[in-house]
């Protein structure tokens, strides 16, 4: 399995596709999903290319974690949410469809099931201001 660099995160990180971005340091991007299995759901991912979980760097492995975590702690007070769920999809077999590794940070309310995956594209007036929201919580 290799890596394309033709994927739409590629895209994203080169900039030639438009994110809501909500956070970024020199080994990590997150920015919202677009079709969010619920309010506020983030993909984090690894500047460097990599795959999935089989063939990214531990070094980067470990940033994108990190940041997963900081991205969970702000969802919480930025979303109110009262839990997280991480998720993460390697191959066609394990439910992965864009092929540059990424983690799924997404708030969660008790009683409220998940959309379904790519079942629902946000609008972006409310991923404009979702980003916005968490960004200021990170940047505070
Ligand atoms: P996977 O199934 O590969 O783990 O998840 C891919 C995710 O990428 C899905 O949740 C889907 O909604 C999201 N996605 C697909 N295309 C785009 C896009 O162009 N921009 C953003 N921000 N997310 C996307």
């Amino acid at each position: 399995m290799t890596y394309d660099p033709g994927n739409i995160f590629a895209k994203i990180l080169r900039g030639e596709l438009p994110a809501y971005r909500v956070y970024e340091d020199e080994r990590v991007l997150a920015f919202l999903d677009i079709m969010p299995r619920a309010p506020g759901h983030t993909l984090v991912i690894p500047k460097a290319p990599s795959r999935n979980l089989l063939d990214v760097a531990p070094d980067d492995l470990a940033a994108v974690a990190a940041v997963a975590q900081k991205i969970a702690r702000a969802q919480m007070s930025a979303f109110g949410a009262e839990g997280i769920t991480v998720t993460q999809h390697n191959e066609h077999a394990g439910g992965q469809e864009v092929f540059h590794l990424h983690v799924h940070v997404i708030p969660r309310h008790t009683g409220i099931e998940l959309k379904p995956p790519l079942s629902y594209k946000e609008t972006p007036e409310v991923l404009a201001e979702q980003a916005a929201r968490l960004s200021s919580v990170l940047e505070g």
